[in-house]
């Protein structure tokens, strides 16, 4: 059966509600690392916590250097911007997995032109809405991606919109979740790499995600999939980009009926969720082999594991060689033990 994500009508004022519960809970939200206690700063009496190592325990000078060293090199990954495809190329496996599985719909609901200075067109920004996995208490979740070669397209006439939507949507772009996922684990990832569409997080994930592990949430690798290849949003993007050309100064609001989007959806429930086939549908074969590709998800762990005379030194208790060690120890679920066990046998 077809999911239901709801009428689309009214969706701007949920999610301006979404948008200041959010605000208001972080106002209020204790025990941040804030930036100025990344440096070191923060005061003593705030006992912060972290989960860096696999076990919940108290935040020492190490963690804050290590958590520096994961935001320098965060902030050096993402300095040329991201595109949909990098959206899922570094995405964590288990997110794509659920991608595939629970978030079946998304549906490209309204779009407008943001402006940036001087009021001209900044980006386009498309508000997609996909079903939940219910598992959270709610049915729809809100996924925010602006276009970055929108002013570009609107103002090229030597591509038609289609040309110039095709070309869009393999360009930079900026995104955000309503979900927890998205608030918690990945909000801070793409506040520092510059490519957040929402509320800024400066607070660094020391419980949830302090290797900054992954980018982006099923309902955002849905959205990224369709956006590579689905003709529904390439279809959406080329009305925008039309609209966009009439109006001198680029504007473009355009939105889906609940009519049309309840076409999407019946069209999207067809596909099936399980393993292996084709499902003749061209665009949504191509989006999920997208979602299947070999993890190339990155963290800012050192790719290559340390030398023999390194991986002693992380024994020794170097922090910075102890903070690559028990980033291993989570990524391959095993215990410090073990891991000092293993590496003593290969020194
Ligand atoms: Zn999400």
């Amino acid at each position: 059966m077809a999911e239901d994500i709801g009428s689309l009508k009214g969706i701007s004022a949920e999610v301006r509600q979404l948008v200041r519960a959010d605000a208001q809970r972080r106002r209020e939200a204790k025990n941040i690392l804030s930036p100025k206690g990344l440096q070191g700063n923060y005061d003593a009496g705030e006992l912060l916590h972290t989960t860096l190592g696999g076990e919940i325990r108290p935040l020492t000078s190490d963690d804050l250097a290590a958590f520096r060293q994961n935001a320098r090199s965060l902030g050096r990954r993402f300095k040329g911007g991201i595109t949909p495809r990098q959206v899922i190329d570094m995405s964590l496996a288990v997110d794509r997995k659920k991608a595939r599985q629970e978030i079946t719909v998304a549906v490209p609901a309204s779009a407008r032109t943001v402006r940036g200075a001087g009021r001209s067109a900044d980006s386009l920004e498309v508000r997609f809405v996909t079903n939940a996995s219910k598992k959270h208490g709610t049915y729809r979740h809100f996924v925010t991606v602006q276009f970055l070669g929108y002013p570009t397209a609107i103002a090229s006439g030597a591509l038609t919109p289609a040309k110039a939507a095709s070309q869009m949507r393999k360009e930079g772009i900026r995104f955000d979740c309503d979900c927890g996922r998205h608030t918690y684990w990945y909000r801070y990832i793409a506040t520092v790499g510059n490519y957040n569409a929402g509320r800024a997080e400066n607070g660094y994930p020391k419980i949830r995600n302090p290797n900054l592990a992954g980018v982006a949430c099923k309902h955002v690798l849905r959205v990224m999939a369709e956006v590579e290849g689905s003709s529904v949003v390439q279809n959406f993007l080329e009305r925008a980009i039309a609209k966009g050309r009439e109006r001198m100064d680029g504007t473009s609001t355009i939105r889906t009926s609940d009519k049309a989007a309840s076409k999407i959806i019946q069209k999207q429930a067809l596909r099936p969720t399980t393993h292996g086939g084709r499902t003749g549908d061209r665009d949504y074969d191509r989006a999920r082999r997208a979602l299947r590709q070999q993890s190339r998800a990155t963290t800012t762990r050192p790719t290559k594991v340390a030398s023999g005379s390194k991986r002693v030194s992380a024994l020794a208790g170097d922090p910075k060689a102890e903070a690559a060690l028990m980033g291993v120890v989570q990524q391959l679920g095993i215990s410090r033990e073990q891991a000092i066990a293993i590496l003593q046998g290969v020194k």
